[in-house]
């Protein structure tokens, strides 16, 4: 099928009505937070508490934050010298997401060549092209280990306060366990998705059968482990699940073949490509794994995600597959029509082809012709998170599985018993709420504390108009403090780790520089932040933010960019400028934009 014998006029309006359904005006005020209103469900079932003396000390490098970020920094710190390395992680082990979510069939969606960090440093052969969660969780305590981060790291604990002492040039960091310590620098690496959120349905507290949300999978009641073991005790069960994201449709699978009954609640259907998951050959990694390989690997998926013609696709996953796509569409066309607009036609003509095939998929895979017909995502691939999977569209075929699609609308009511979904109820044992995490808030609501710079500002009151920094990193104001996120930088969402990878190169290279030279503090100038968000405000958002798009957390649940969260965008060249560009200014050595004293 090709756009030409598909109507696009009927399918753009389809997408609008589609989208119509399901904009409301409490946007992302619908959903509630665990922590605080539902302790209970927010409780870490993973790793027993242990009691432990507050600590007083100094460190050169605090971390916030143990998943692939601090792992990362940490890491790269360690190689450039710096010994004295603490990270504070609210999670009893490092992991970040993957620490949290241990749900059943969990697994990287970007191919684990490029989403597994330090692969070349630590030695490590992925066992699959997509590896599954304990691999990755047990990834990062490798990098734990060998990097010797676990010396000096603080788990099960909160960072409460960071305040910039401009007598002594350092940071006090203060955290929920009773922690009063300094640090010469800090990193802040919290990551996008870590306040879990549940749907702020009516009477979601009255709800008297088994609850949890799936980044505090509780196999004590559903059986099973995280590493794939079957969830033996839901064999007599009636289960809800709440949500049809990556998440759930990584769940579904396993849930289906688990329980007595499963009842999938959806309200909007994911797109749902092809996976291909398959081992990785250990003669092919060792044909490939030449020095440099991880670095040339992450060159060539951005590449192929740049404008241009990349001659190899050495990754070839889902997300390289729509590039290589609108690459084809523009080279259909002569040189002298490659304008931005048919730049776009092209994006736009492979988008819908891509998105039927998608949708007939549906049709072949599902049994039952209505299921398969509610199963369709009427949207752009890019307006929601993609979905690749082989076993969640077959699972609507297991006996037990039965979808209730609420046509945009959800579910509106939880009972002692169960839940209400058109105007019917559905009495179940559990629910598990895949309702997915926080997004659309302010960092420092998501992190839990405001840093207090220089003259006392608060990071909230400096971002108060929208975020500023230099290259995503340094905040002026802010001395010794670092960011690690991909906004104002490289925004390459596809692959996360590939951001923080190049930030820790960044960080550890300036950190090694002052130590070297003796700086007491490094800040970037007003002049260079001022400049440097001057430019990423002038480029456009693309797909995020996108108010022709199906609401989520990716167009603000439909409100789309406001003036202020219009500063996350990224690099207006695109991730492939932006890696080239700060390439060159770690290896000027020159640094320019920062001041150093
Ligand atoms: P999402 O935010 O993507 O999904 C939440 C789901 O809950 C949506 O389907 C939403 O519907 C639904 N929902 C909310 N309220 C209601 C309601 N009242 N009734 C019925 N349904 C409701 O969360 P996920 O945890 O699935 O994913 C979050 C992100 O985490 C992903 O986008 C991805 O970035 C990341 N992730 C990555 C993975 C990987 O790389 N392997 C795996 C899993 C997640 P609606 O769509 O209508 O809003």
């Amino acid at each position: 099928m090709t756009a030409t014998t598909l109507d696009k006029d009927a399918l753009k309006k389809k997408y609008a009505e589609e989208r119509d359904k399901r904009l409301r005006a409490d946007g992302n005020d619908q959903y509630v937070r665990l922590e605080g209103r539902f302790e209970d469900l927010a409780a870490d079932p993973y790793t027993p508490w242990k009691d432990r003396e507050p600590v007083t000390d100094h460190v050169t490098f605090a971390f916030i934050g143990g998943g692939f970020a601090g792992l990362v920094v940490g890491a790269r710190l360690k190689e450039a010298g710096i010994d004295s390395v603490r990270i504070i992680e609210k999670g009893g082990d490092f992991g970040g997401t993957w620490y949290w979510n241990r749900y059943p069939g969990a697994q990287c969606d970007t191919a684990s060549m490029i989403y597994l960090p330090l692969l070349e440093e630590t030695g490590h052969m992925p066992t699959e092209k997509y590896v599954h969660a304990p691999e990755i969780r047990a990834h990062c305590g490798r990098i734990g280990n060998q990097f010797d981060l676990y010396k000096d790291a603080l788990f099960h604990t909160e960072v409460t306060g960071l305040e910039w002492r401009e007598d002594t040039s350092r940071w006090l960091v203060k955290t929920s366990r009773g922690d009063a310590f300094t640090a010469k620098y800090i990193g802040m690496g919290t990551g996008p998705l870590h306040v879990a959120k549940l749907p702020g349905i009516a009477g979601i507290e009255k709800f008297k059968g088994k609850s949890f949300h799936t980044s505090r999978w509780d196999y004590g009641y559903t059986g099973g482990s995280p590493d794939g073991a079957p969830m033996d005790k839901l064999s007599d069960k009636r289960v809800a699940i709440i949500g049809t994201g990556a998440t759930a449709v990584q769940a579904v699978p396993h849930l289906a073949k688990a329980t007595k009954e499963l009842l999938v609640f959806q309200r909007t259907p994911s797109s749902i490509d092809v996976r291909n998951n398959e081992p990785i050959d250990p003669n092919w990694f060792d044909s490939i794994a030449t020095p440099g390989w991880q670095k040339r690997w992450f060159d060539n998926f951005v590449d192929n995600q740049s404008q241009g013609f990349p001659e190899e696709d050495y990754v070839m996953d889902g997300w390289t597959e729509l590039s290589r796509r609108i690459r084809e569409k523009v080279r259909q066309l002569p040189p002298t029509q490659w304008t931005p607009d048919s730049l776009l036609q092209a994006f736009e003509d492979a988008d819908f082809e891509k998105m039927e095939e998608i949708r007939q998929r549906c049709e072949t895979v599902v049994d039952d012709a209505k299921t398969a017909e509610e199963l369709k995502a009427w949207y752009r691939q890019l307006c929601k998170r993609p979905c690749f999977h082989d076993q969640y569209l077959q699972a609507f075929n297991e006996p037990g599985t039965q979808l209730v699609h609420t046509d945009g609308q959800g579910v509106s009511e939880i009972t002692e018993t169960g839940l209400i979904a058109n105007g019917k109820e559905y009495e179940v044992d559990c629910i598990v709420y895949a309702s997915g995490f926080e997004v659309g808030s302010e960092y420092t609501e998501r992190a839990g504390f405001d840093p207090v710079g220089r003259d006392g500002l608060s990071l909230s009151k400096a971002w108060e108009d929208g975020m500023r920094t230099l290259h995503g990193v340094h905040v002026h104001g802010f001395p010794n403090a670092f960011i690690v996120q991909p906004s104002q930088a490289a925004n390459l969402i596809s692959n996360v780790p590939h951001n923080i990878v190049d930030h820790a190169d960044t960080i550890s290279t300036i950190v090694a520089h002052a130590e070297a030279q003796a700086f007491n503090t490094i800040e970037p100038s007003i002049a260079a932040q001022d400049a440097w968000v001057e430019m990423v405000l002038s480029g456009q958002g693309m797909l995020i933010g996108n108010t022709e798009c199906t609401p989520g957390y990716y167009n603000n649940e439909g409100a789309g960019l406001t003036e202020k969260n219009r500063h996350g965008l990224g690099h207006p060249g695109g991730a492939k400028a932006f890696f080239a560009h700060i390439a060159a200014w770690r290896e000027s050595g020159e640094f320019k934009g920062l001041d150093f004293s």
